[in-house]
Parts: C-alpha cells; structure tokens; sequence
C-alpha cells in the first residue's frame, strides 16, 4: 500500500457562506464521514497557516490585507457568488496552507501522495479577484511553492467541472507549469476553449479540454487514459497538482457532464498510473453531499492502492 497523507482541520468548517450557499461546511463533514473508515492506513497530516507572503508568491501582494480588513470588519460578498465571513481570511490561509505542508511532508519523504479536504476552494481566484467561491488560489500558490522546494517542473490536472481561470491564468506565459483542464463549456465562468494554449514561452503549456453538457463516463475516461498520459509523458514533470473537483458527478446540482462515482474511480485511476512521481490532490468544488463524499473517498482507495 502507498504511503498516503490526508489534511483536514476543522478550520475549515468556520468559513461561514450561509446555510444555502452550496459551497458550505456540510461538505467537508459528508466527506469525513466517508473517509474515516480509510483513516487507518492514511498518515493524517495538520495544515498550516500559510503567510501573506506565501499567498503572493501568485497574488498581488496588497490582495490577502484587502481580503483580511473585509473579513475583519465582519464579511461581505466577495463577488456575487462569493462570500467571506468573519474567519475566512484565517481559513482561507489554512487552505493554503494545506498545499504547502504537503508539499513539505513529500519532500521529506514521510508520504508519496496526499489529498487535502479544504475549503474555501481557490482554482478560480485570480490576481487580486475572489471569484467562484474562491478567496486564494490553493493550487496555483502550491505549484510555486513545489518549486521553490526543487519540483521544478509542476503539471496540473484539473477535473472540475468548471474551468479554472484562475489557475490558467496563473501560468499562462510559463513553460515550467503545465495547466490541464476537462470543464463543461460553455460553461461557468466562460474561459477555457480549446485554442487557449498559452502565450510567449507558455504556448502549448495550457491545455483546454471543453465539454458539452452530458459528456458522460466514456469520453472523459478515454481522454484520461489516452490523451492525459502522453501530454504528462512529453513535459516529464517532477510533481503532479491535481485540482480535484467533484461537480463533474452525475447528481451534483451545479454542472451536468454526468459522470458517475466509477467513472470519477477510472480517472483518478488513470493520472495515478500517468506517471511514477508525486501526486497531490487539493479539494475544489463537489457539492452533492453524498456523491462529493463518495467520490472522494473512492479517489483516496485509489490513490492507497494503484
Ligand atoms: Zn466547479
């Protein structure tokens, strides 16, 4: 069995959107409650608070102090979808946080792959802009961090169903980070086509797979056994991120590429056998209660066993 990290704190669940904002605490606890009978062969790690500095190794450096004063003065909405309570900016910093005690714990070898239960999400947050219901960009701040920390090369895989502006744009005119990305389109939050690659020394290093709605298990499971590996085999990363999204599943309320839980098993199957490096997976979206739970602990069986 691999060596597998799992970070969850409940920090996470005080970063207060509402009892009907989809994005809300009940998420986390649903997939707790799925995880738990794993816990036994996981290696069950804390996250840290990650710095303001460490938030601007992508963000604009005033950004975390604006998001800091808003929650301090008691919340408000960030955008129309997203909202900040009074703790998130400290939660927000545990979610990323989790990004970059996994990395430090991969790096000293006491686990090979880690999936990180946190939320705010972050894969649609940009420079200075919440979007999305994301605050920080988890994923990206992590990415940077895996290089600063000798994982020079970082490939990013993300299976939301939504694409990943934030994330893409990151890295759009980078060639040491590879964006790849499976989203229904058109879709939220309407970027992401396939002739979005890159610019400058970045072209060819974004890799867009839009969706139609009703995509199904099929085509995403021919797209992860057959496109993906080659891509990862032609950049030869030395880690690979994954934004691990669960609302490309069948029941989830906010996207309709319907895939099922053994669909969603087949593909995380398939990245883990994409290459012999690191993997850490970091919670993004998923907001059918059961299936998100479901899902998430059928992508952790996978990660302990292929
Ligand atoms: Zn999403």
């Amino acid at each position: 069995m691999r060596k597998v990290g799992y970070i969850y704190d409940p920090i996470y669940l005080k970063h207060n959107t509402g009892e009907s904002h989809p994005e809300n605490h009940k998420r986390l606890l649903s997939i707790q409650k799925y995880v738990e009978p794993l816990e036994k062969d996981l290696v069950l790690i804390k996250p840290r608070k990650a710095t303001a500095r460490d938030v601007a190794l992508v963000h604009d450096f005033y950004y975390p102090q604006e998001i800091m004063d808003l929650c301090s003065a008691g919340g408000t909405n960030l955008d129309p979808d997203t909202v900040c309570s009074v703790y998130s900016y400290e939660v927000a910093l545990y979610a990323v946080g989790a990004g970059l005690e996994a990395i430090d714990k991969i790096k000293e070898g006491v686990v090979e792959r880690v999936f990180c239960a946190v939320r705010p999400p972050g894969h649609h947050a940009e420079y200075s802009k919440a979007m999305g219901f994301c605050i920080f960009n988890n994923i990206a701040i992590t990415a940077r961090y895996a290089q600063q920390k000798g994982f020079k090369k970082v490939f990013i895989i993300d299976f939301d169903a939504h694409h990943g502006n934030g994330t893409q744009k990151a890295f759009y005119n980078d060639d040491t980070v590879f964006y790849f990305s499976t989203h229904q389109y058109p879709f939220y939050p309407g970027t992401g086509p396939e002739d979005e690659r890159g610019i400058g020394k970045g072209y060819g290093y974004n890799y867009n797979i839009p969706l139609p709605a009703g995509t199904g298990d099929e085509v995403y499971i021919s797209i992860y056994n057959e496109k993906l590996p080659k891509l990862i085999d032609d950049f030869k990363p030395d880690i690979i991120l994954v934004s691990a999204g669960y609302d490309l599943h069948k029941d989830d309320p906010l996207a309709y590429l319907e895939v099922s839980t053994e669909g969603i098993g087949e593909i995380v199957s398939s990245i883990l056998n994409s290459a012999n490096i690191p993997f850490l997976f970091i919670l993004e979206g998923g907001y059918n209660l059961e299936a998100l739970g479901k899902s998430v602990s059928l992508t952790i069986e996978k990660m302990l066993t292929v």
